[in-house]
């Protein structure tokens, strides 16, 4: 507890792992509070990486993160696998107390908690999370060979889970709110050229049906208000991410959503010597590479804190 060490970074994931790169080479010690059950972010739940410079045959997910973590030890970043529970981050030193209850101080922290995956909000949904509702295809994808499963979404997660449950499924139901769909032009026409995708426009899922695990899904028709049900095994909810701020309340300044507010272009928070990157603080962007190049940012912005001070 007596020693105060100059970077604590909270969270790992592309920008937590960049910025331990950084800081490490700048000899700056950092400890990295990975995450107990999250260490290495969303792209831990995802397939191919086909858009991260670098990697033209693309990269699996859970390799890429494995690379930059490594290369993050490689240069003495302590990686550390537990949560952060409680942070006081006013005043020059920094105290944040970790899920062992440990309790350490920094001058500086890096605040790299990502965000979560959003849920529809129905109590069933999240009473038969784990019994045909899921988050994560590649987690759960395999228990439902030659079943037919719903994906609910329009984004680019949507039509990924899509297609890579179309390897187990026997149909894989894409369910989305309106009737064009929000995700990047290479998705939307793998996912229209995939024979076992089907897409329902214009449908919101308002019950998710089932016992001890799902059997079907109570949905309606957001133009006619029309109310039907269809038989699932599954539900793999794909609408986006809220981001991981519970935390930080009443600690930092954060927006209506819950996203840290950083000055500018920097990755200064309002308090001095805490600095955000990553999806905690990106509402637009959202891309591994852009969450990598804020946790550059936010360990040079760090440095340059440290030497002031
Ligand atoms: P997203 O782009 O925000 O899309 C979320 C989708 O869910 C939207 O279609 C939205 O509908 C729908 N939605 C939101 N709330 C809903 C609700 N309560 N009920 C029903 N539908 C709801 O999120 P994302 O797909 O997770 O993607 C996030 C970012 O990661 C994006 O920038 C994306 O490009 C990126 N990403 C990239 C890749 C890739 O390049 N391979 C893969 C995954 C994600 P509306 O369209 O009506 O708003």
């Amino acid at each position: 507890m007596s020693e105060v060490h100059d970077l604590i970074i909270v969270g790992s994931g592309p920008a937590g792992y960049t910025a331990a790169i950084y800081a490490a080479r700048a000899q700056l010690n950092p400890i990295v509070y990975e995450g107990s059950v999250t260490a290495g972010g969303a792209l831990m739940n995802t397939t191919e990486v086909e858009n991260f410079p670098g990697f033209p045959d693309a990269i699996i997910g859970p390799d890429l993160m494995e690379n930059i973590r490594k290369q993050a030890q490689k240069f003495g970043a302590k990686l550390v696998t537990d949560d952060i529970v409680e942070m006081s981050l006013t005043g020059d030193i920094k105290t944040v107390k970790d899920g062992s209850g440990n309790t350490l101080q920094a001058r500086a922290i890096i605040l790299a908690t990502g965000s979560a995956y959003k849920e529809i909000g129905l109590t069933n949904e999240k009473r038969l999370s784990g019994h045909g509702v899921s988050w994560c295809a590649t987690c759960d994808g395999f228990f439902f060979r030659e079943q037919e499963i719903a994906v609910v979404g329009g984004g680019d997660s949507a039509l990924e889970e899509a297609n890579f449950l179309t390897r187990f499924a026997s149909k894989v139901v894409v369910i989305h709110r309106r009737d064009t769909l929000r995700a990047s032009k290479i998705m939307v026409d793998r996912a229209k050229a995939n024979p076992k995708i089907e897409f329902l426009w214009n449908t919101e899922v308002i019950d998710v049906l089932g016992e001890a695990k799902v059997s079907g899904l109570k949905l309606r028709n957001t133009i006619t208000s029309e109310e039907s049900q269809r038989a699932f095994t599954g539900l793999f909810v794909a609408i986006g991410h809220v981001p991981r701020s519970e935390l930080l309340q009443g600690q930092v300044d954060l927006n209506s959503e819950g996203y840290v507010n950083v000055i500018g272009r920097s990755t200064n928070t309002n308090i001095p010597g805490v600095f955000a990157c990553g999806d905690l603080v990106d509402f637009t962007y959202r891309q591994a590479i852009t969450a990598a190049g804020s946790g550059c940012a936010a360990a040079l912005d760090a440095e340059r804190f440290l030497a002031g001070h």
